[in-house]
């Protein structure tokens, strides 16, 4: 049996028996779901940092000594798949210690209190995230939140409520929270240092900054379109040599991933100021079209 082969019957082994812990609470349908949850293999980004999503919602691994740090938890389904990623790479999942949300959304916080339970990790978000994540259920000043829809997630306990600049430490790793409010009211980009001996680079897990909201919401009318404009400058000004963000094709995985020969695609020190103009200009024609204006 070859080793590839091999390999691939172990992951869907590991995702069909996986740990009962992360079988999902519900299945949380929507029309991307399914497409988001494909399985991706996973890679090493940089150093000591991995790739251990899925093909459409992003997961982070970094080691930190004995010890991993765990950036979002894609959908309640996603769990199991992230969990067999990070066990195909050879880390124990049960060595999560850290958890670090980027919003709370039920596609990426969906399967954070499953992994939570699992493996005891502390969980750590924005003081407004926090509210959410505990509760499960959009509060009704997200751009998202429609009353009496369901499209929330599992609530998450004891979420630790941080902010903007403090830095979560675990072993050798400090990671820095950069808030980040606009797509939610609680985001939270999330940045750290990986080194390969002495070349050592400044990851940055820039959070969602897309203006989508449910039907009847005005960015220009709430403080989101201002939020996201100062969000959008605090990435733009990071110390940013890799951009990692919550949907893997924000940051063109992909096509990264398809030219990995020609060094580490992943490194591109304008990535973050380029993400941050290029969500200004989503959000100039959201309140273009608010306004009624051509785009
Ligand atoms: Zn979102």
């Amino acid at each position: 049996m070859s080793r590839i082969f091999y390999t691939l019957l172990l992951s869907s082994l590991l995702v069909a028996c996986g740990p009962k812990q992360l079988e999902p609470d519900a299945d949380f349908v929507c029309d991307n779901c399914e497409d988001w949850n494909l399985p991706q293999a996973p890679f090493r980004i940089y150093g000591g940092t991995w790739y251990v999503g899925t093909a459409g919602l992003s997961s982070i691994l970094i080691e930190a000594g004995e010890e991993l740090i765990l950036i979002d938890g894609g959908l309640s389904q996603s769990a199991a798949v992230i969990d067999a990623n990070i066990r195909s790479l050879g880390f124990d999942p049960k060595n999560i210690s850290t958890l670090l949300v980027s919003h709370a959304h039920f596609d990426h916080a969906g399967g954070v209190a499953a992994i939570q339970r699992f493996t005891g990790a502390s969980v750590y978000s924005s003081i407004e995230g926090a509210k959410t994540l505990s509760s499960g259920e959009l509060q009704p000043d997200d751009p998202q939140y429609l009353p009496g829809l369901t499209a929330n997630f599992p609530p998450i306990a004891n979420v630790v409520a941080i902010k903007d600049g403090d830095v979560v430490t675990v072993a050798d790793v400090n990671v820095r929270a950069i808030y980040t409010p606009g797509h939610t009211p609680g985001g939270m980009s999330w940045s750290w240092e990986s080194c390969v001996l002495d070349t050592c680079y400044q990851l940055v897990y820039a959070d969602s900054l897309t203006a989508v909201s449910a039907q009847g919401f005005s960015f220009g009318e709430n403080p989101a379109a201002a939020q996201l404009i100062d969000s959008a400058d605090k990435i733009s000004l990071l110390d940013c040599d890799i951009l990692l963000s919550p949907h893997p094709f924000f940051f063109g995985m992909q096509d990264k991933l398809e030219n990995r020969d020609e060094g580490n695609p992943f490194v591109n020190n304008v990535a973050c100021s380029i993400y941050a103009e290029t969500a200004l200009g989503w959000l100039e024609r959201r309140l273009r079209a608010e306004r009624g204006e051509n785009q």
